[in-house]
């Protein structure tokens, strides 16, 4: 059973920044407003992440670190309306397969927290402990059990980049909570919460602010809203580009293309603009169970969405829609 949930465990743990992207979303799942990531060595000696959500059960907490213990989905036509962002009850079994994992957590109505200890997918200890309402997890020692994975993890600056950009989509979906990053003691990203535009400049910088043009276009299922750079300010490099659907980063390389097509013919040579664009959708007209990781998503009816985000790229650039 081990060996299986460490085979397991690969799907979804990936890299450092795979256990960002998984504790994060329980985080919001678990309706935090306040979020904090401590990453110690690039994550490989400790990712830790602190939240004011609803916490977990002295009851409950040995099972959440369960494979397939989910509490999201409770029948099979849930998974066809999914509102979280976790519904498979797989992350916190694989991570906890391939760490030593110290779990903090207590519930609003409880008035002490339990503390969980579990190392290489093996209970250790599990006891009271005073705490605020809310749950913190430190992933400490990544791949301790499976030292060819270890060895594999690339560099520093590299694992670190993608810690980062795991937490920017998390920030950049949720600009109303507070989210902070502090790495290897020093103060990242502080964010206070916001409006979408004051989460992008936030993060990019201020002279983002004067090159943001507003995207806006709703139907009766649909709502695009969000920031396309403007085509005189796109980079020799290749921008930041955003796509979150009901507040979940996706990449879809369809979508992406409605909105180059709408550029077209505004961009000097072999520079890229950056854009944010924000779709809402009824959750019944896409599928996001087609890949483990959850990037990509599949649309009911994608020409559609795609006419209709070219038309609302093209009419944000000043272009009469075609
Ligand atoms: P999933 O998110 O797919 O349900 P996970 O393995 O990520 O599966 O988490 C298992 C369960 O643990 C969740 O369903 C939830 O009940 C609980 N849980 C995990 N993280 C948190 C958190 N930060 N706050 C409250 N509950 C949590
Ligand atoms: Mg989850």
């Amino acid at each position: 059973d081990h060996i299986a949930n460490q085979i397991a465990a690969g799907e979804v743990v990936q890299r450092p920044a795979s256990v960002v992207k998984e504790l994060l979303e329980n985080s919001v799942d678990a309706g935090a407003i306040q979020i904090t990531l401590l990453i110690e060595d690039a994550g490989k000696s400790l990712i830790k992440v602190i939240d004011n959500g609803c916490g977990i059960s002295e009851t409950d907490i040995r099972l959440a670190f369960e494979r397939h213990a989910t509490s999201k989905i409770r029948k099979a036509e849930d998974l066809f309306a999914i509102t979280t962002m976790g519904f498979r009850g797989e992350a916190l079994a694989s991570i906890a397969a391939v760490s030593q994992v110290e779990c903090v957590s207590k519930t609003p109505d409880s008035s002490t927290g339990t503390r969980l200890v579990i190392e290489g997918g093996k209970v250790k200890e599990q006891l009271p402990e005073a705490s605020m309402t809310g749950t913190s997890i430190a992933v400490k020692n990544l791949f301790f059990n499976i030292p060819a994975r270890r060895n594999f993890l690339k560099s520093d600056s590299v694992e670190l980049r993608h810690i980062y950009e795991e937490f920017i989509r998390i920030a950049l979906a949720h600009p109303d909570k507070r989210l902070k990053l502090v790495n290897n003691g020093t103060e990242i990203y502080n964010l206070l919460p916001g409006t979408h535009k004051q989460r992008i400049i936030s993060i990019f910088g201020n002279k983002m602010a004067d090159n943001l043009l507003q995207i806006r276009e709703q139907t009766t299922v649909i709502t695009i809203s969000g920031f396309l750079t403007m085509p005189s300010v796109a980079k020799k490099i290749k921008g930041e580009q955003y796509f979150f659907i009901n507040k979940r980063f996706v990449k879809n390389s369809y979508l992406h293309h409605a909105i180059m097509a709408a550029y077209e013919g505004l961009l000097q040579p072999e520079t890229y603009p950056s854009y944010f664009v924000f779709i809402d959708i009824d959750p019944a007209e896409i599928d996001v169970n087609i890949h483990p990781t959850k990037t990509e998503i599949k649309f009911r009816d994608d020409r559609t969405v795609y006419h209709l985000l070219k038309a609302a790229a093209r009419k944000t650039l000043g272009i009469n829609a075609v």
